[in-house]
């Protein structure tokens, strides 16, 4: 096929301009991402071998190899992986196949040191390599195919590819240093860079020993012997170490290539399982949750390998969907090789090993200390509580890792947990309070909340709007039942030695003359035990479905079904006083149907009719004045 000159995909071509043109301090980086692509394409092609040796036959010592050429100015990664076909060579270095990609660049500002700081937060992969490089070359080969393909750009709006006949099998990737950037065609420097990234990778590394042809721009007449190699890196897959071995640093770095995350990670969990089923796993909880957190159908899950062979990317049957931030490497001993997705899905020791794994997860967020805890929280959390509706075996666990503003704290900001709730209850107190709004303030707001206020007992603010769908599914924490303060009766009595809640006002004559007044609106009319400040409240029964829950079943497009509230009142109150004065019927209804409509705007209800609540409104002003 003839040289062509194609376009890159817009996306890949704003991110190419911002990797040319903004400053970036780490810029050694680049040969981390080309070591760790490398590695993956050696990971692929040692699975399909596993299929058919015949792909190997040909070079079957898998290796890196780093050169350079310190008078030209060049650097080159070379692999002998999997490779790429033409067409693979044009999908993958000319789009960014990466979700969230178009949100990322919207995100950018123009403002070179902003814009760095997220490319850091984003991962860049191939492309780092035109931070160092003006002119970078790809000649690769794919396992099995004959003939190869040559790439190159500068990085510019466009790249060529051409035939290349004699590539050999895998990937070799030339850079041509920008001026500013000659300081990496050398020895030493590289070397440094390698074991400082890549020490890792269970791939050796290799270069030209100390002292030999390498780098003197000699030696590449083809004359002479190849030159000796040596292996720069440790060249053994990093979980395969015992943990006391392994430095934090190469945690960390590992944790980059598996994640293809810039950031360091929050926190890891490395261990070895052994018994009925043997594996070892090893991990991580990022800092940052990945733009596509929360788009659940996007890939997550470990990295498999069996028996040290890497098997696929992205096993999501090793951790439940909660969890589906974490990354990392599962090494199992007792799999097939030949283990597929879908014989994974049915696997009884894959979900031996995802409640196991689970469980690792949640001991080592509970190990997290306050800050970092918070941290995680405030990306993650939301993720949490999906757990507590997923994950029935680890709802204790997850319970307590849960976080509430609260009544108690002094700001919104500040968070509590169900464990220090229960430790500040009131003496006698049986349940463990909450209250459903749109906003802290809001909740705070409350009048369901008056009487608790008024005792001293917490009430837990929850305003995110899964919250009251996963408290659904909560019954009670440390044998103490959870309540919503704004449904049912509040039994709040025993808990300062005062009598239970009043009970129905059948015989209370106030209470039944304003019930006729609403008719239809109200359930039912009773004297409060909630209230001190407000003249009034609305109450739903335990199983009446919320006015959040409402406005995302509309969401959803669906019809909820018809509740009525019950209408407290409060008798200390004196606009309930007044009302219980008033002798003309006509404005008794107007007088208890405002209070009914107030009520409703108090929580941040709709009105039903907000035209004829104006109207009683002025009919009462007027016959005020
Ligand atoms: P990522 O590694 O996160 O997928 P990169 O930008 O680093 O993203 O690489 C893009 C894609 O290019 C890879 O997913 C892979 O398909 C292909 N690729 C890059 N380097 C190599 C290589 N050395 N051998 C084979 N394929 C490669
Ligand atoms: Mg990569």
């Amino acid at each position: 096929m003839a040289k062509e000159t194609l376009g890159f995909q817009t996306e890949a071509k704003q991110l190419l301009h911002l990797m040319i043109h903004a400053l970036y301090s780490n810029r050694e980086i680049f040969l981390r991402e080309l070591i760790s692509n490398a590695s993956d394409a050696i990971d692929k092609l040692r699975f399909d071998a596993l299929a058919d040796a015949s792909l190997v036959a040909e070079d079957p010592n898998f290796k890196i190899r780093v050169e350079f050429d310190a008078e030209a100015k060049t650097i080159t990664v070379a692999d002998n992986g999997i490779g790429m076909t033409r067409e693979e060579v044009i999908a993958h270095l000319g789009t960014i196949a990466k979700s969230g990609t178009a949100e990322f660049l919207a995100e950018l500002t123009g403002e070179a040191q902003r814009d760095a700081q997220l490319i850091g937060q984003f991962g860049v992969g191939f492309y780092s390599a035109f931070m160092v490089a003006d002119d970078v070359e790809v000649v690769t080969r794919r396992a099995g195919a004959e003939g190869g393909t040559r790439w190159t750009s500068q990085g510019e709006d466009d790249f060529t590819v051409e035939d290349a006949p004699d590539a050999p099998r895998g990937a070799r990737v030339t850079l041509k240093l920008k001026a500013d950037a000659h300081e990496f065609a050398d020895a030493f420097r590289l070397r440094q860079i390698v074991r400082k990234y890549s020490d890792h990778i269970g791939v050796p590394v290799v270069m030209a020993a100390e002292g030999e042809g390498d780098g003197d721009g000699e030696g590449d007449d083809g004359a002479e012997p190849a030159a000796k190699e040596e292996t720069v890196n440790a060249a053994t897959a990093l979980w395969t170490r015992s943990r006391s071995e392994v430095k934090e640093e190469e945690y960390k770095a590992f944790y980059k290539h598996v994640s293809h995350d810039y950031e360091d990670p929050l926190c890891w969990s490395h261990n070895r399982v052994e018994g009925k089923h043997e594996y070892t796993s090893l991990v991580y909880v990022p800092r940052r949750a990945p733009m596509d957190l929360w788009n659940r159908e996007s890939p997550r899950g470990l990295k498999l390998y069996v028996q040290r062979v890497f098997i696929m990317d992205d096993a999501e049957q090793f951790l439940p969907l909660y969890l589906r931030f974490a990354r990392g490497v599962v090494d199992s001993n007792d799999l097939p090789l030949n283990i597929s997705r879908e014989l994974l899905q049915d696997n009884p020791a894959v979900s031996t090993m995802r409640n196991a794994l689970a469980k690792r997860v949640l001991d080592m967020l509970g190990k997290l200390d306050d800050e970092d805890y918070g941290k995680f929280w405030d990306e993650f959390g939301q993720a949490m509580k999906e757990g507590v509706a997923e994950d029935f075996a680890n709802r204790d666990a997850i319970l307590k890792l849960l976080r509430f503003t609260s009544t108690a704290a002094e700001s919104d900001a500040q968070r509590t947990s169900l464990t220090d709730y229960v430790g500040r209850m009131q003496e006698g107190q049986k349940h463990i309070y909450y209250i459903v709004a749109d906003s802290p303030t809001a909740a705070r707001g409350s009048p369901h909340l008056e009487a608790l206020k008024g005792r001293g007992v917490e009430a837990l603010l929850l305003t995110d709007r899964i919250d009251e769908w996963f408290m659904s599914f909560v019954n009670e924490f440390d044998g103490k039942p959870l309540k919503d303060a704004s449904r049912g009766d509040l039994e709040l009595g025993a808990a300062d030695g005062e009598a239970a809640d009043a009970p129905a006002a059948d015989d209370d004559a106030l209470c039944k003359r304003i019930a006729q007044a609403l008719g239809e609106r109200a359930e039912s009319v009773r004297r409060s035990t909630r209230l001190t400040d407000s003249p009034a409240c609305l109450v739903l029964a335990e199983g009446d479905v919320s006015e959040q829950m409402r406005r995302i079943m509309a969401v959803a497009g669906q019809a909820p079904p018809e509740s009525k509230p019950r209408l407290e009142i409060n008798p200390e109150h004196p606009l309930v006083a007044q009302l219980d004065q008033e002798p003309d019927e006509d404005r008794f209804a107007d007088f208890a149907n405002v209070l009914f409509d107030q009520a409703s705007l108090a929580e941040g209800r709709p009105l039903a009719d907000a035209g004829g609540y104006v109207k009683r409104v002025q009919r009462l002003l007027l016959g005020a004045a």
